[in-house]
């Protein structure tokens, strides 16, 4: 099937004082099918949000390319360049950081339905209405304000913002990190139920894996500013090929039918480097149990060593 976004060894770096270079996102490829939920994990201070940034073009890319139904986004102009802020939305995983306390719910809402002139007067409101609804709130709650919402409710509201004006792909950053474990499940069903009725594709970035199982298709897992891993979404958790999916599988406390077997804590010695001043050859090579000399010496590149599997690790060759 169809890619609906390909990412091509995208490098999002940012440049510090005396020279100092922070490879944020240093070159990261993948790609996502029309309809598929790909979960994108890591540690914070992967370079997992900056991806999701430079995607949506809340960056520019230093380097390489992101595709969008098969146009470079970051060359887009004009309506090209309006029509793809529509058809991409974000949803942030602070929901009170980016709704404005200021305005109502209705008014938040419908903002991408004004700067779009999708729609005015009644059926503008009947709009979000709709929208409230459709994530399970009520229409009454358009005349309030966000501070009258508990942490679930408020993202509701800004699934409901990206979902004005119709989009076909949301990145979702982190979307129930800060919510309450009971609230979590509820918030994914939501997303899920929204992907079916509408055919949404979704980037979903999680720190941990647990999170993305259930909704992702594919995942992708990240260490200092690289993809390590790629693999359909159950091919991951049994059989992981990374020495560091391997330790995020083993740090998911509940038991879980899909884990091949009962894991072994594997804990990872030492901090994240600074994406400063990463390790020479594989990055992860600091705090692997399994590293070799020649880990030190060369970086490993993400290969595909079964189908759809792609692994970043000299043991597999
Ligand atoms: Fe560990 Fe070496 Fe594989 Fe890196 S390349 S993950 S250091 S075994
Ligand atoms: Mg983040």
């Amino acid at each position: 099937t169809e890619n609906i976004l390909e990412v091509r060894n995208l490098k999002k770096y940012f440049t510090l004082g005396r020279g100092a270079t922070l490879k944020a996102v240093d070159n990261v490829s993948f790609s996502i099918k029309r309809g598929e939920t790909f979960g994108l994990v890591g540690e914070s201070g992967c370079g997992k949000s900056t991806t999701g940034r430079t995607i949506i073009r809340l960056y520019d890319a230093t380097e390489g390319e992101v595709l969008f139904n098969g146009k470079n986004v970051h060359q887009l102009k004009g309506k090209e360049s309006k029509d793809f802020h529509r058809k991409m939305q974000m949803v942030f995983q602070d929901p009170y950081a980016s709704l404005n306390p200021r305005m109502t719910v209705g008014d938040i809402i419908a903002e991408g339905i004004d700067i779009h002139g999708l729609a005015t007067g009644k059926e503008r409101m009947e709009r979000v209405h709709d929208l409230l609804r459709t994530v399970g709130l009520n229409a009454e709650h358009a005349s309030r304000f966000p501070h009258e919402f508990s942490g679930g409710q408020r993202q509701r509201i800004g699934i409901a913002r990206a979902l004005a004006i119709e989009p076909e792909f949301i990145i979702a950053d982190e979307p129930i990190s800060a919510l309450d474990v009971s609230i979590q499940a509820q918030v994914v069903n939501l997303f899920e139920k929204l992907q079916k009725e509408r055919g949404l594709t979704y980037l979903f970035i999680a720190h941990d894996l647990a999170m993305v199982k259930h909704i992702s298709d594919r995942i992708g897992v990240m260490y200092l500013g690289a993809l390590v891993e790629t693999a359909g979404s159950k091919e991951l958790y049994r059989k992981p090929l990374h020495p560091y999916t391997d330790a995020l599988l083993s740090a998911i406390p509940i038991p879980d039918p899909d884990l091949s077997q009962a894991r072994e804590r594997i804990i990872l010695q030492g901090d994240v480097p600074s994406p400063i001043n990463p390790p020479s050859g594989c990055r992860f090579r600091t705090r692997c149990p399994k590293a070799m000399p020649e880990c030190a010496e060369i970086m490993p590149e993400l290969v595909e060593v079964e189908p759809n599997h792609f692994v970043a690790c000299h043991l597999y060759k």
